[in-house]
């Protein structure tokens, strides 16, 4: 199951909310955690 790297929750990839970034898919519990990873992708992709 996919992480959300904002927050760390475990979501089923059907409810994620997604992002492509430098080719890589992230994966969201909404759109609130999309938008904090969106203003700072370098710090969170690190941590996915
Ligand atoms: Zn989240």
């Amino acid at each position: 199951m996919p992480v959300d790297p904002v927050c760390g929750i475990e979501m089923d990839e059907s409810l994620a909310v997604s992002y492509d970034y430098e080719d890589k898919k992230y994966f969201f519990c909404c759109n609130g955690c999309r938008r904090i990873f969106k203003k700072k992708p370098k710090k969170w992709a690190k941590k996915a």
